[in-house]
């Protein structure tokens, strides 16, 4: 007789079932799809077998024409149909997109949500249907490839992207009809593909401290790592998404525009002429010394030294933001271990030998700095999508700006601090200011000033419901959590009723990493006048609260306890007090005022007391009044 097979639950006869995971490497420039097979990562090749897909996408009255290499190739032709560099306007607003204009030749429209749209044949585009035309055109390929549906991918983002633009990528894959199993941050990517997680060091301290330099086509992210027992930390992130090889591009466009005697405006067809010619020449010069061109009837010679004075400065704005990266991070250029390079600029030998020179180590570049990133993102994909059981992989970034909430007097009180690891959450208490409050406003803001008008304003909620109470003593407790996307939710409750309210940050549109920058930079040269400021809305505060309190004390009791004499003493105070509130920058001089207030009035507030408790006490026995 057969016996029956019954299987334990859970266990399946079987064999283990590989899910379909890949990377996606969403570059300004290059995008590019990878998968882990057979224990190591592959990128996955068109039909073609060419690794990269460029970027762009043309649109015809009908729709998309092309996506790739073909799309690139309408680049001169129709430009205004052609889109590329469009990872630069994801998540962004139409104040960004002005300052990012001039390189990008493109119409823009704005529709009802203040998403700027991008004008083409076939009507207004946004950042996040053109970049999800990439990614369909990846996932299809991996789909190609792995014979099945895809069943999760990672994406990777610039570690500086901030909270919009990391949702518009997840918007975008969504749109694509892909599942995002995280987002990743490229540099983070990057150093996962080194296998830096899995190395075995010798030295005592058991760990590393690694920088990864990414310079790609439109961006430049820089990273601070540090791997302790094979965990990787993100100790600091810096960059500037608006930096890259194209901008050397533009240098030597410019270059080639006054060499060739073209005036100052180029219609689009010349400019996209230039730039292209302006690109191959620079690759060129990676390997040669030099460069000969034949240009409208033009013999032109660009040497590699000439081309340093075109893009020095550039590269110069790359290396100060590593400083200040460090900086951040608390380390100095010799406690770097390793350093590793990322994206097809650093093929320059001019970029890796100043990187080398800041850190004084030969960079790491074994891997194809190209492909780099899209290898890293499939092995986290492979982890997370649970066919690789035995990686323990904990990874750790960091949020650019500090998240805070403003308090009274329009300061910041900072919950999360800026460069602190990800996910993460923090609680705060705060209470009400006046008695039987019962709503209190959150205002959730973001930067590293102490005034809240020099930070960003991030969301608006209200909590409702608050059981009146005296001033001081209801409990309400505010909860920042960032989870492992970099994404903000908020929460506030009140302890001893529960009610509570809640809010997902989504900004309509994020900050420029050079607004990031500016607004690091003003915290630190503004840092002595705002804590001097700070101090002056504490007191100012305090002053505020006492001439309320002091006032209706007075309006209350003041007849029947204080004689004339004592009244007009403390009256003249608090009118000195209310005068200096008003006037005066100095807050050491608020706060004597202070305490000459609080001295004056002490006799007062103790025979307020007495009086109270007499109150009290009336008509009951001793024994009544200690019960
Ligand atoms: P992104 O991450 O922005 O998509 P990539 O990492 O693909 O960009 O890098 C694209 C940039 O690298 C382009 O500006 C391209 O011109 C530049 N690049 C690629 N190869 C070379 C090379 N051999 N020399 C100099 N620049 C290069
Ligand atoms: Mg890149």
């Amino acid at each position: 007789m057969a016996l029956l097979q019954i299987s334990e639950p859970g266990q399946s006869p079987q064999p283990h079932q590989r899910k379909n995971a890949v990377g996606i490497d969403l570059g300004t420039t290059n995008s590019l799809v990878a998968t882990v097979r057979s224990g190591s990562e592959v990128i996955l090749p068109d039909e073609q077998g060419r690794d990269l897909l460029p970027s762009v996408v043309h649109y015809e009255s009908e729709g998309v024409s092309c996506v790739g290499y073909e799309a690139a190739e309408h680049n001169s032709s129709d430009p205004l149909n052609t889109l590329s560099s469009i990872k630069r306007l994801l998540g962004r607003g139409v104040a960004d997109i002005k300052t990012l204009g001039d390189s990008l030749p493109y119409e823009f429209t704005t529709d009802d949500g203040g998403m700027p749209k991008i004008n083409t044949v076939h009507g207004a585009v946004s950042p996040i249907q053109v970049s999800s035309e990439i990614l369909r055109k990846l996932a299809g390929r991996a789909e190609l490839t792995l014979g099945g549906m895809l069943d999760g991918a990672v994406i990777t983002v610039p570690a500086y992207f901030d909270d919009a633009q990391r949702q518009a990528t997840k918007d975008a894959a969504t749109l694509a009809g892909i599942k995002v199993l995280r987002l990743l941050n490229e540099p983070t990517a990057a150093a996962i593909a080194y296998g830096l997680d899995a190395e075995e060091f010798d030295d005592e301290s058991q760990q590393r401290t690694i920088a990864v330099y990414d310079l790609g086509g439109g961006t430049f992210d820089i990273s601070i790592l540090r791997l302790s027992k094979g965990v990787f930390e993100v100790l600091a992130t810096g960059g500037n998404s608006a930096l890259g090889g194209d901008d050397f591009d533009h240098a030597i466009a410019n270059w080639l525009r006054t060499e060739l005697d073209m005036g100052e405006t180029l219609n689009v067809y010349e400019q996209r002429v230039l730039l292209e010619v302006a690109k191959s020449t620079k690759e060129e010069l990676s390997i040669n010394n030099q460069v000969e061109l034949d240009i409208l009837d033009t013999r032109l010679v660009l040497t590699r030294d000439c081309m340093h004075q075109l893009i020095d400065d550039l590269i110069e704005q790359t290396l100060t933001a590593c400083k200040r990266s460090m900086r951040d991070a608390n380390i100095k250029a010799d406690s770097i271990d390793e350093v590793v390079l990322v994206g097809g600029s650093t093929r320059m030998p001019r970029v890796a030998a100043k990187v080398s020179e800041l850190f004084g180590l030969e960079p790491k570049c074994t891997i194809d700095p190209d492909l780099v990133v899209a290898m890293g993102a499939a092995k986290q994909a492979d982890v997370l999508v649970g066919n690789n059981s035995t990686a323990d992989m904990l990874l750790l970034d960091v949020i650019p700006l500090s998240l805070g909430i403003e308090t009274m007097g329009g300061l910041t009180e900072k919950i999360i601090h800026r460069n602190t690891t990800i996910p993460v959450a923090k609680a705060q208490e705060f209470t009400t200011f006046k008695d039987g409050q019962t709503a209190m406003s959150i205002h959730v803001v973001q930067g590293d000033r102490e005034l809240v008008s020099d930070c960003r304003s991030l969301a608006r909620f209200e909590l409702r419901g608050i059981p009146p109470m005296v001033a001081g003593s209801a409990k309400i407790q505010v909860s920042y959590q960032v989870d492992a996307d970099g994404l903000l939710n908020v929460s506030a409750r009140e302890l001893s009723s529960g009610v509570e309210s809640r809010i997902e940050v989504k900004p309509s549109y994020g900050l420029s990493d050079t607004e990031i920058t500016q607004m690091l930079q003003d915290s630190f040269s503004h840092a002595r006048d705002d804590m001097r400021l700070r101090a002056l809305r504490e007191q100012q505060v305090e002053a505020d609260r006492m001439l309320e309190d002091l006032r209706a004390a007075i309006e209350k009791d003041g007849q029947s306890l204080l004689d004339e004499s004592e009244l007009q003493c403390l009256q003249v105070t608090l009118d000195e007090l209310k005068q200096l509130r008003d006037n005066t920058d100095d807050h050491r001089q608020l706060a004597a005022q202070i305490e000459v207030v609080g001295k004056t009035s002490e006799e007062f507030a103790a025979r307020r007391m007495d009086a109270s408790i007499k109150q009290a006490l009336a008509g009951l026995s001793l024994d009544d009044a200690l019960k």
